[in-house]
């Protein structure tokens, strides 16, 4: 359990570094999409119903405002790249 957690901020200290990140970007990779059930919370590895992608609302809640702060930071980095 904890492995697929260590290899989720390897991915995203990945996605911190520009060069990373704009592969991921030219590869639009389903990255910043809700990712497909697979019976276990994607934020909180809890178990979920077969076709539920979190445990719960609130998993649901947290994991797409996290989303949306490291596309955010995609963003942020893109910018900063030039500058
Ligand atoms: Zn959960």
């Amino acid at each position: 359990m904890s492995d697929s957690i260590d290899r989720a901020s390897d991915v995203a200290e990945m996605i911190r570094s520009n060069a990373i990140a704009n592969h991921f970007a030219n590869a639009k990779l389903s990255q910043d999409k809700t990712p497909p059930p697979n019976g276990e919370c994607r934020w909180c590895s809890a178990e979920a119903a077969n076709d539920a992608v979190f445990c719960c609302s609130e998993c649901a809640k947290d994991w797409q405002e996290q989303n949306a702060r490291r596309l955010k930071a995609k963003q942020i980095a893109g910018h900063t790249h030039y500058g």
